[in-house]
C-alpha cells in the first residue's frame, strides 16, 4: 500500500506576457513584464499547490492566491493592487481565484485545517506562491531558503516581494544541510532525504524543487518555476524573467535529467496549462 501521497490543486490562476514564461535566452526583461505588449496576447496559467501526506506529517506547497485578490471570485483589479502592494506587480501579473479554490477552502473539503500541517514549504517568495499564506496562518511552520530571504531583501527586488505577504506568518528560514540538486544545495527536510528541498537558481536565487521519494526509491519531483511546463525541461526554454540565466538553464538540465530518470513518476512545473488537479499514490 502506498504511505505518500501527493494532492496536486489548482488556485487559481495567474495572467501574463507569453515572453515571461517562455521568453527565451535572449529575451529581457521589459519585453517578459508584458508592460508595453498587447493585453489580448497575454496567456492565464494555472496557480499550483501541493499538499504532502507523509507517514511523518502534512506538507503544503506553495500557498496559491489569497481570497483578498478575488473577494467575491472574480477578477478585481482594485483589490489585486492592494493584495500584490503595488500597481505595478499588478501590470506584471494579474491574478483571479474563482470561489472555494483558496488552498484553505479545498483543504476544508478533505476536512483539512491549517492547524493540521505541519509545515508551508515555500518553493520560493514570488506572489502567486506566498501571497496565500494569510489562508494558511494555522499552520505550524513556515519554511524558506535562508537564500530567497536574502533575495527578497534586496533593494531592487521591493516591487517583486512584498512583505505584506508574509507579515502574519513569520518565516523560518533554513540554510542548506545536504548537498544534491544541479549547484549542490539541498535541504533534507526529515532527515530521511524522503522529502529533499533542492535549490534550482536562475528564476529566484532560492528557488527550490521538492523531491518526494518512497522506499522503493520511486519519486516526484515538483519543480516550481524552473521551468513553466513540459516543454522548457524538454527544449532548455529558459522564462523571459530570470535573476540569472545561465543558472536556469543549469537548473533546467537537472531537472531534465530527473525528469527522464526511470525511477521518476511524475514531474510537475507549477504553471503547466496542461496538467489538471489530480492526486499521485507514491
Ligand atoms: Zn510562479
Amino acid at each position: 500500500m502506498s504511505e505518500i501521497r501527493i494532492h496536486v490543486f489548482h488556485t487559481g490562476e495567474v495572467c501574463v506576457a507569453p515572453d515571461l514564461p517562455f521568453g527565451g535566452d535572449d529575451c529581457n526583461a521589459v519585453k517578459a513584464s508584458g508592460v508595453f505588449g498587447k493585453k489580448e496576447d497575454r496567456l492565464w496559467l494555472p496557480v499550483s499547490a501541493y499538499l504532502i501526506e507523509h507517514p511523518k506529517g502534512k506538507f503544503l506547497v506553495d500557498t496559491g492566491w489569497a481570497r483578498e485578490m478575488s473577494p467575491n471570485g472574480e477578477f478585481d483589479k482594485k483589490a489585486q493592487i492592494k493584495s500584490l502592494g503595488s500597481l505595478i506587480l499588478y501590470e506584471v501579473n494579474q491574478g483571479r481565484i474563482g470561489a472555494g479554490e483558496c488552498i484553505d477552502e479545498q483543504l476544508l473539503k478533505m476536512g483539512i485545517r491549517d492547524s493540521d500541517i505541519d509545515a508551508v514549504l515555500l518553493t520560493h517568495l514570488d506572489c502567486d506562491h506566498a501571497n496565500g499564506l494569510v489562508q494558511v496562518k494555522g499552520a505550524k511552520k513556515f519554511l524558506v531558503s535562508a537564500d530567497e530571504v536574502r533575495f527578497a531583501n534586496k533593494i531592487t527586488n521591493k516591487i517583486r516581494y512584498y512583505k505584506g505577504w508574509w507579515k502574519e506568518t513569520p518565516l523560518t528560514e533554513f540554510e542548506w544541510n545536504d548537498t544534491q540538486g544541479p549547484v549542490g544545495r539541498s535541504y533534507d527536510l526529515l532527515g530521511d532525504r524522503s522529502i529533499e528541498l533542492i535549490n534550482i537558481p536562475g528564476h529566484a536565487d532560492g528557488l527550490f524543487a521538492v523531491k518526494v521519494k518512497n522506499e522503493e526509491g520511486k519519486f516526484v519531483l515538483l519543480f516550481s518555476d524552473g521551468g513553466y511546463a513540459r516543454k522548457s525541461w524538454e527544449e532548455l526554454i529558459t522564462s523571459g524573467i530570470a535573476a540569472d540565466k545561465q543558472l536556469q538553464k543549469q537548473s533546467l538540465a537537472w531537472i531534465r535529467e530527473q525528469s527522464l530518470d526511470p525511477d521518476c513518476v511524475e514531474s510537475l512545473a507549477n504553471h503547466d496549462p496542461d496538467i489538471q488537479p489530480h492526486v499521485i499514490e507514491l
